[in-house]
């Protein structure tokens, strides 16, 4: 019988202290950080959501695997590890290390794209459509219409329009769509999953145009288990099972080991084509290093070869995804405005409906996040105005959970603070931008508020 409560599937051997503030000290630090939360220092925070790549904890079986690191510069057996490790579950004849997530993107657009090229995604990650767009091609998103509706609960608001897909192929021409691809869970569209039946009528489309297809898999684990909870005919099947059959209709894939590696820094690249293989590797060794540690150390590969196991196991997957859940539906029982269903490894709190008296060009993201910060020292992420200017058609406040970090009660008191703001929003004002740099203005811009705030 399972039980109501889902503890932790782990008990903690290691603790890392974390630093109480009072508001008057965080009021102070915000406003030298010029009120961007990238810029306070992170041993002034208390509750750090701001983001859930390689912020998890390691498993002890990830340490001990630290200590067989083999560091040779060539024929590493740490890399052999490794490479079953990913075979083993994402089954490509080739796979490349790289230092994280990006440097594959970059390989991969560099070798399988050239200007005027499109690529059709899902939803870009930021990383992935800069590097789409570096080599001069353009990356199009196609997500389901469903998926602009934050309030909408439906299972798999991650999913492609198989049509748009079709029409934008037939509009564009084959020879100029060099690849497709599936982010698994959508990250940029609220951490929503991909179904199988999806991944299978994308590839239909793909293979009669004959294009490969290949998926940003970073969170793999979490889009197996959401498979597994919600599409018929999975319950029975281990997430073990179900990544394999995702991995199994595509061609490649890019992934980021910060997030389902459950490690702290890697990446790899994956292809079954020989040929992308070798020209890849050769960017690999100009850039990267060698291709059998590609930038990481072989302790880095050890612990990579570990978690992706991990991350597969249902015990740390219902937590997780429970986890995440538990959240979002106590915010939002309580009339806080979140995107709809809780994705897998973040909340997003949608900031124009919880400050609905902050115009979009005051930056109500930035607004609640800083009220999170000074309130409660808790540290979040604005998806909006600031980080997509123009482009933005939500104001979203990302609460991101790194991977077995925070206890429940650590959620609780998020989730306290949260309230507490929402309480008395009537009385948080916008802002307006004091510096910005002229691309990725997000990671340095400075803001003056435009109400005083005292405590
Ligand atoms: C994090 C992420 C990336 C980039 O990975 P890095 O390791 O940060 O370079 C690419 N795609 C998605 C969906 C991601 O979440």
């Amino acid at each position: 019988m399972p039980t109501k409560t889902i503890i932790e599937p782990f008990r903690i051997k290691s603790v890392e202290p974390i630093r109480r503030t009072t508001a008057e000290e965080r009021l102070q630090l915000i406003e030298e950080a010029g009120y961007n939360l990238f810029a306070v220092p992170a041993d002034a925070i208390l509750v750090d959501l701001l983001t859930d790549s390689g912020t998890g904890a390691m498993s002890t079986a990830q340490w001990a695997a630290l200590m067989r690191g083999d560091e040779s510069y060539a024929g590493s057996p740490s890399f052999t590890r490794f490479r079953e490790s990913v075979q083993a579950i994402f089954g490509f004849r080739h796979v490349i290390p790289t230092h994280q997530g990006r440097a594959a993107e970059r390989i991969l657009f560099s070798v399988m794209c050239k200007r005027g090229d499109v690529v059709p995604n899902n939803t870009h990650f930021d990383t992935t459509r800069a590097n789409c767009e570096f080599v001069g091609a353009e990356a199009v998103d196609l997500p389901v219409p469903e998926a602009a509706e934050p309030a909408r609960v439906l299972p798999f608001k991650g999913n492609m329009d198989v049509g748009r897909l079709e029409r934008l192929i037939e509009r564009t021409g084959r020879e100029r769509v060099p690849l497709v691809m599936l982010t698994v869970t959508n990250n940029s569209g609220g951490g929503q999953p991909v179904s199988m039946e999806n991944i299978r009528a994308v590839k239909a489309v793909c293979q009669r145009y004959e294009i490969p297809l290949y998926l940003d898999a970073c969170r793999y684990a979490e889009n197996a288990y959401f498979i597994k909870m919600r599409e018929p005919g999975y319950a029975d099947r281990s997430p073990r099972e179900i990544a394999q059959e995702m991995f199994s209709h595509a061609d490649g894939c890019t992934m980021s080991a910060k997030k389902d590696g459950l490690a702290n820094i890697g990446g790899f690249l994956c292809t079954n084509d020989d040929s992308l293989a070798r020209q890849e590797e050769n960017l690999l060794i100009l850039t990267e290093g060698f291709p059998t540690y590609g930038g990481l150390a072989g302790r880095d590969l050890e612990a990579i070869a570990v978690g992706l196991n991990e991350a597969l196991e249902e015990d740390y997957l219902n937590y997780r995804i429970a986890s995440t859940a538990y959240l979002g539906d106590h915010i939002a029982r309580s009339g806080v405005p979140i995107v709809q269903p809780p994705g897998g490894h973040a909340i997003y709190i949608d900031a124009r409906s919880f400050l609905p008296h902050v115009p979009p060009e005051q930056f109500p993201g930035v607004a609640l996040a800083v009220e999170l910060y000074v309130a409660g020292g808790i540290r979040s992420c604005e998806i909006g105005t600031l980080m997509l200017g123009k482009h933005a058609k939500m104001d979203l406040v990302r609460l991101a959970i790194p991977r077995r970090t925070y206890t429940q009660s650590h959620i609780d008191y998020v989730v306290e603070i949260i309230l507490e703001v929402l309480a008395r929003r009537q009385q948080i004002g916008g802002l307006e931008l004091a510096y910005e740099a002229p691309f990725l203005r997000h990671f340095t811009a400075r803001f003056r508020p435009l109400v005083a705030r005292t405590v």
